[in-house]
């Protein structure tokens, strides 16, 4: 499967390069035609925060200098709001990822609105932040759910490149995958939060410099979007 195939996962058929456009509503999931965003990539991190992982990453892009944005679960965010608090304060970029990390299909639209809307929050109790981004859960973006977005404002946001380390991938595996598909315009999909023992902080140590080496900037969803 091609890569655009790999990063649709809408059931619409969708589909251009950069922002999709069904009935007027944007859905941001591949964005690389405009030659100012050639050398950007955006790191995007979902299912925390993590107790453990969130601030060993925020630790990393801190050293580097580089911004990223967290697609934050709304139970997570209860458990941890002062590193929601943290990734605001630290210049990072606050996506909502529902409440509960929803088995989006065939959830109602009020099912749907409230994990949105209690998630949304929650962020802002945190942080004072409001945010615009919306990522379903495994990338489900159904009639339901774009219906639901549109209404709330929120545009949605899935990832060009899958990193698969949730599961958990090795290190080097999750480093072959960025080095061999990225090439500029990149949403990268990573995760805070994994079940296990996570691999994604050690393979963002050598994923980072590597791309800074070679002239790539990072920027948040909004900056690379926009
Ligand atoms: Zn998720």
């Amino acid at each position: 499967m091609g890569k655009i195939g790999r990063i649709l996962r809408c059931a619409a058929s969708v589909l251009t390069l950069l922002s999709i456009s069904v009935s007027s509503f944007p859905i941001f999931a591949k964005a690389k035609i405009e030659s100012d965003t050639k050398r950007m990539i955006a790191l995007t991190f979902d299912d925390g925060p993590h107790g453990k992982y969130t601030d060993e990453i925020l630790d990393i892009l801190g050293e580097y200098g580089i911004k990223a944005t967290f697609f934050v679960v709304g139970v997570c965010a209860e458990k941890y709001p002062q590193i929601i608090a943290r990734e605001i304060a630290e210049g990072h970029e606050i996506g909502n990822h529902t409440y509960s990390h929803i088995h989006i299909n065939g959830a109602s639209d009020s099912v749907i609105a409230g994990e949105i809307d209690k998630t949304e929050q929650l962020i802002f109790e945190s942080s004072g932040y409001s945010t615009t981004l919306f990522r379903p859960p495994e990338g489900v973006c159904n009639d339901t759910v774009r219906s639901v977005a549109k209404n709330m404002n929120y545009s949605l946001v899935l990832w060009t490149v899958d990193t698969r380390d949730w599961i958990p991938s090795s290190k080097e595996s999750i480093i072959n995958t960025v080095m061999s598909e990225v090439d500029g315009g990149e949403i990268i999909l990573m995760h805070d939060y994994v079940a296990k023992n996570s691999n994604t902080p050690d393979a963002l140590r050598v994923i980072i410099p590597k791309l800074l080496d070679m002239g790539y900037t990072f920027v948040t969803v909004s900056e690379l979007i926009k």
